[in-house]
């Protein structure tokens, strides 16, 4: 047993070893990334099973991540021949979820409640809002949402709450009534099942006794992002007196079990849900933490991977301090790359993922793809699924299974299908317009008498059903009409428009990532027709709803309808707005299927905390997205935008690619982006520059200029990349751009090299037609204001506009 337990300890180096061998008493292991944290965690608790010092229904661990806690599980199992599943290990609510099973009486729960997640919660608001006539203006249901969950994680039941005004007043008032709703309901939001199991150990002596004894170790890894009543939660199971709760005096109950904590102040990525990097200090204070250990040897990334990461985060000003060094040798330098575009960053990374796998033999599921937020990730799915490079897309749906986008979707299927009634019923009170279940449960009876659809039953109806349910079919008819004659794209924003969509996620205090996603989908629509060949064909839509009269005859169930068109090929010939379905369609369900295989992992940078891959991708490096728009006005917002680069930087093991578009078609805009002031927060001898750093330089300029010019040099040339190693291969459009850059005027980059004047013809890929209005700036910098037939006024760099003149 004893030898079996030091093997365990085989491989770690002294500072892990110590603490993995502690005595049993509460500890604080402060270090940062990938210094084996998480290993020592597990360790720990292999070393105290193997030792005899507990049993595994002794332990109580708690992972950030369900994934993680799988992993966690998995790596004990290998570790140890005994059952790991006895234990307690998972998340927070995961944990509190397993409680409330347990005790689900004393906690006052039906035993199957129901767990709501965050849209469940969502919607069960606005009905709560809607049964007691709230004034939608002035408390927006996500404001309550907001509010709601605020106070649980403060621990605030509704008389807790401190009421300042009548705007409080009846905030809490609807607090509570939302606990009532749900109570009756017999469910529980996320919020919940931390509060109400914290009070259910808090109530409940005999309980708390038991558990306290029971768990003799507590062990926590990620600590760093715990927020306030997470904290509590851990002080009540561990036995710490409530503060006040007996002044003065030491607790006569028994305490609890011992800490260990594990965090990294530099990765404290939550603070905006509530985490309190503060939780570290307090527990060092309240429970009397002697055993601080500090690890400073990286185990993870090679050198400068490494040292990119601790220079960046040298920047940021509130930090415990601590540094990394690595024993794995400088490695490859950090690749950078400035793409003229969205689209060829895109196509860029799919390039470099195809040939790390092909060439460099790595498994795909090794190769991660990182994003600030969830709206980029489109650009580089689609460009995956076109290359048929399967890929897996955590926290966050995929892109087209988003439930505005849902929405969105069946608008437009309905205007291609009046009869699809899956569709209809998705969004017939979506926006709402006063259609209640009653007068769908109407609808639904009438259609099933007459062998009909639904829309087909309306004029069985009568009265206010009827008339709001005609005014729902009569504005599909509206935006079919309207939708005649337009392009894919602009259909798709005239109906996110015309079906009130738009307007509702505007109205709501947070739909404004909503409302982005949507306008995504008009980019999606416009990069998927030209794609396809279809350009700026006008969409085309059967001239009268062929189910008026079709429909009874073919008494084929909408559904089937619906479903047996689009079969599994984008069929050639489909006209676009179909086409476009099918591929929504297509693309959000085939990689269900291969949610197994060995996939590419795509996730914003939240979603990679704690996770390692040996090639990473942080694409979008742009002020504005990466540090994000919201975070800039303060030096808070900014550092933890810091942070969050610190977490994507470290997930890399060998292999680390960074990129930034100069153009950007994001929430249905054209956005020029400056580079990200993290680029030029990293050290220069760590990265390399796959295209020139500073392209405003010419040619000759760069070349005198050291170290920059070199690098251009040296990537180039367009065979450059044919003798260069793994991931040396030269961009090809960079050439051009490059080129186009160095010139001293704004001929830059037109097709024919003719210079762009104000009052000239001109056609452009993607926006066509254009005359343009006036030129703005000089030399690279030159933008052109162009007024597209189709599309209106755009404001394009001629560096990397690609225009003709005509
Ligand atoms: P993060 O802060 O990102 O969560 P971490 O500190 O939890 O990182 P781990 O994930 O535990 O770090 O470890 C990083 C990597 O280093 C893992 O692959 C782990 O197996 C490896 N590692 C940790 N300690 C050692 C060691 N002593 N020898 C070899 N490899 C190690
Ligand atoms: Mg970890």
């Amino acid at each position: 047993r004893g030898q079996a337990a030091h093997a365990l300890l085989e491989g770690l180096n002294a500072e892990q070893r110590a603490a993995v061998t502690l005595p049993a008493e509460h500890a604080l292991i402060l270090a940062g990334a990938g210094s084996g944290k998480t290993r020592v965690l597990t360790t720990r608790i292999a070393w105290l099973l193997q030792t005899g010092q507990v049993s595994p229904g002794g332990v109580l661990a708690v992972t950030f991540t369900n994934k993680a806690a799988r992993e966690m599980q998995a790596r004990l199992a290998a570790m140890l021949p005994l059952n790991a599943r006895g234990m307690w290990m998972g998340t927070f609510h995961g944990l509190a979820n397993r409680l409330l099973r347990t005790h689900w009486k004393a906690a006052g729960l039906p035993q199957s409640f129901q767990v709501l997640d965050v849209q469940d919660q969502l919607a069960a608001i606005k009905r709560l809002c809607k049964q007691f006539n709230v004034d939608e203006e002035r408390w927006p249901a996500r404001q309550l949402q907001w509010f709601i969950n605020g106070c649980k994680e403060e621990g605030l039941r509704p008389p807790d709450v401190p009421v300042k005004d009548a705007d409080s007043r009846r905030k809490v008032e609807l607090y509570e009534l939302y606990e009532q709703q749900c109570q009756r309901e017999g469910v529980a939001d996320f919020g919940e099942l931390m509060l109400r199991s914290y009070e259910l150990l808090r109530d409940h002596a005999d309980l708390r006794g038991h558990y306290r004894q029971r768990f003799a170790h507590i062990l926590i890894d990620e600590f760093q992002d715990t927020n306030r009543l997470q904290y509590a939660w851990i002080k009540m199971l561990a036995g710490l007196p409530q503060a006040g709760a007996h002044p003065g005096e030491p607790s006569p109950e028994r305490t609890g079990g011992t800490i260990m904590a594990v965090g990294d102040d530099d990765q404290s990525i939550y603070a905006f849900r509530g985490a309190r990097v503060g939780n570290m200090a307090d527990f060092v204070r309240e429970f009397g933490v002697r055993h601080q250990i500090k690890l400073e040897q990286n185990y993870r990334s090679h050198g400068h991977i490494l040292h990119a990461a601790n220079l960046l985060i040298s920047h940021n000003q509130r930090r415990l301090g601590k540094n990394l060094r690595t024993a794995l040798g400088a490695g490859e330098p950090v690749r950078v790359l400035q793409a003229p575009s969205d689209f060829a960053e895109a196509e860029w990374v799919v390039d470099e993922i195809r040939h790390l796998v092909r060439e460099g033999g790595l498994p795909r599921q090794q190769i991660a793809v990182l994003y600030r937020s969830n709206a980029q990730s489109r650009a580089i799915e689609s460009q995956l699924f076109n290359a048929g490079v399967p890929y897996r897309v955590y926290g966050g749906l995929r892109f087209f299974e988003r439930a505005e986008i849902k929405h969105a979707l069946a608008w437009l299927r309905l205007l291609l299908n009046p009869a699809d009634d899956t569709s209809f019923l998705r969004v017939v009170n979506f926006p709402p317009r006063g259609i209640g279940a009653r007068t769908l449960e109407q609808l639904q009876d009438a259609a099933r008498a007459a062998h009909a659809p639904l829309h087909q039953a309306v004029p069985a109806l009568t009265g206010r059903a009827r008339a709001n349910l005609a005014a729902f079919t009569g504005l599909i008819a509206t935006l079919r009409q309207q939708a005649q004659g337009q392009t894919l794209d602009q259909v798709v924003e005239l109906v996110v428009e015309g079906s009130g969509l738009a307007d509702h996620y505007r109205a709501e205090k947070d739909g404004q990532e909503r409302l982005e996603n949507l306008q995504e989908l008009a980019s999606a629509a416009q990069a998927f027709a030209q794609q396809e060949g279809f350009g700026r064909d006008a969409v085309a839509l059967p001239p009268a709803a062929p189910q008026m009269d079709a429909g009874m005859e073919a008494g084929l169930p909408a559904e089937m309808d619906a479903q047996a068109a689009p079969a599994s090929e984008p069929a050639a010939g489909e006209p676009p707005l179909a086409a476009f379905l099918t591929h929504a369609a297509l693309e959000a369900g085939d990689n269900q299927a291969q949610a197994g295989q060995d996939a590419v992992q795509l996730m914003t940078v939240h979603a990679s905390k704690g996770l390692e891959f040996e090639a990473v991708f942080i694409t979008g490096l742009e002020e504005g997205i990466f540090p994000h728009d919201n975070a800039q006005a303060s030096p808070d917002g900014l550092e933890e935008e810091r942070r969050l680069m610190y977490v994507a930087i470290t997930r890399a093991r060998q292999r680390l690619y960074l990129s930034h578009a100069q153009v950007r078609m994001l929430h249905g805009q054209t956005r020029y982006n400056v580079r990200s002031r993290f680029l030029d927060e990293m050290p220069d001898e760590a990265l390399k520059w796959l295209t020139p750093k500073n392209p405003g330089r010419s040619l000759a300029e760069d070349e005198t200029f050291g170290s920059a010019g070199r690098r251009f040099g040296l990537n180039a040339g367009p065979n450059a990349g044919l003798n260069a190693g793994l991931g040396e291969r030269a961009w090809r459009p960079m050439p051009d751009a490059a080129r186009a850059a160095a010139l001293p005027s704004a001929t830059a980059n037109t097709r024919e090299g003719a210079p762009i004047r104000a009052g000239m013809q001109v056609f452009h890929n993607k926006f066509g037609e254009g005359a343009v209005l006036e030129i703005q700036g000089t030399a690279d910098d030159a933008k052109a204001r162009i007024e597209f037939k189709r599309h209106g006024v755009k404001l394009l760099a001629l560096a990397v506009a690609q225009l003709t003149p005509l």
